[in-house]
């Protein structure tokens, strides 16, 4: 396999807490660090076109153009965008964020970095989990199963009126050998079938093999361009925890998780952020390297653009269903 490479030491990441902090011992090293992930072929400057491999550092991350003067900020458009806290404080906030196995809370991150606040801290691991699932990429592939499942419920599966007030979310999960491989999840508003075909078409790539059971809200989902296996857990006589092993292993993770490590205190406005966290560490929960969990992130903090929670299409609310 092939080892990644920081563009400056040789490695990407810092594999312990001392070289983290011998590698962004203050704020420019931040800002180099970011640079050379920004623009890995040298500085392109996007008033004028102008490249270079040595632009001036104006300090404050702001690079300026020789040519035609303008100064580009290095987090303009990355999720650091508009902070006023230093660069290093939002590294070692990642650093927390990805070096724990099950995640941060706020105040944890508040005490570790001395913010002032608990909403500080609140707003920034939230910023972060914004930027853990990319949306619109890398999309499940293979066989995939498909089930809903009712947030802190226990027990069977009712999708009647009674479970009305209870908060859904849909997960798919990649049949990877007899486990799960990448997951996607996301609150749903209902079970219809416009509802959960955008959570499929979003999170599945067509010509990928559809497993769910017989919900009819699954019912011709296969004119989307998919394969669809439909088992009805009641005829089979198997629980549906045998019938789909792997959504389902996924769904008691997710249980546990949010009971024990959130108490189940999440709101459910908030809940797609959570998930978003879930899944950025269930889908790499074999790297061994927790930096590279740090590195990933950066990744997408750079590369993150502001995603509106809905969009209006065609004069319907389309709600986005990121995973
Ligand atoms: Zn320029």
């Amino acid at each position: 396999m092939e080892e990644p490479r920081h563009p400056v030491s040789g490695i990407d990441y810092p594999g312990t807490f001392q070289e983290f902090d011998q590698w962004f011992s203050n704020d420019n090293a931040c800002v180099e660090y970011i640079a050379k992930l920004r623009w890995p072929k040298g500085f392109i400057c996007p008033g004028c076109g102008e490249k270079t491999d040595k632009p001036s550092l104006m300090g404050r991350g702001l690079f300026l153009c020789r040519k035609c003067k303008r100064q580009t900020s290095i987090t303009a458009g990355t999720l650091f965008h508009g902070s006023h806290k230093p660069l290093r404080t939002w590294f070692l906030a990642m650093w927390f964020v990805t070096s724990q196995k099950h995640g941060a809370s706020a105040l944890g991150l508040k005490r570790v970095l001395g913010l002032g606040s608990y909403n500080t801290a609140w707003n920034w691991l939230h910023k972060l989990r914004r930027a853990m699932v990319r949306p619109g990429r890398d999309q499940l592939t293979g066989a995939v199963e498909i089930d809903e499942k009712y947030l802190g419920g226990v027990g069977t599966k009712v999708r009647g009126r009674g479970a009305k007030r209870k908060t859904i979310v849909a997960i798919a999960a990649e049949v990877h050998g007899r486990g799960p491989g990448r997951i996607r999840m996301a609150k749903i508003p209902d079970l219809s079938a416009p509802t959960l075909r955008r959570f499929v078409s979003k999170n599945v790539q067509r010509g990928a093999e559809l497993r769910t059971d017989a919900w009819s809200g699954y019912n011709g989902i296969e004119v989307m361009g998919y394969k669809h296996i439909v088992t009805n857990v009641s005829d089979s006589g198997d629980p549906a925890h045998v019938v789909m092993p792997r959504v389902h292993r996924v769904a008691s993770l997710l249980d546990r998780w949010w009971l024990g490590i959130h108490q189940g205190a999440i709101r459910p406005k908030h809940l797609d952020y959570y998930l978003d966290e879930f899944t950025f560490r269930f889908n790499r929960r074999t790297s061994t390297a927790r930096g590279l969990l740090f590195y990933r992130l950066m990744e997408q903090a750079i590369d993150c653009r502001p995603v509106p929670r809905k969009r209006i299409i065609g004069g319907q609310t389309q709600y986005m269903v990121d995973g």
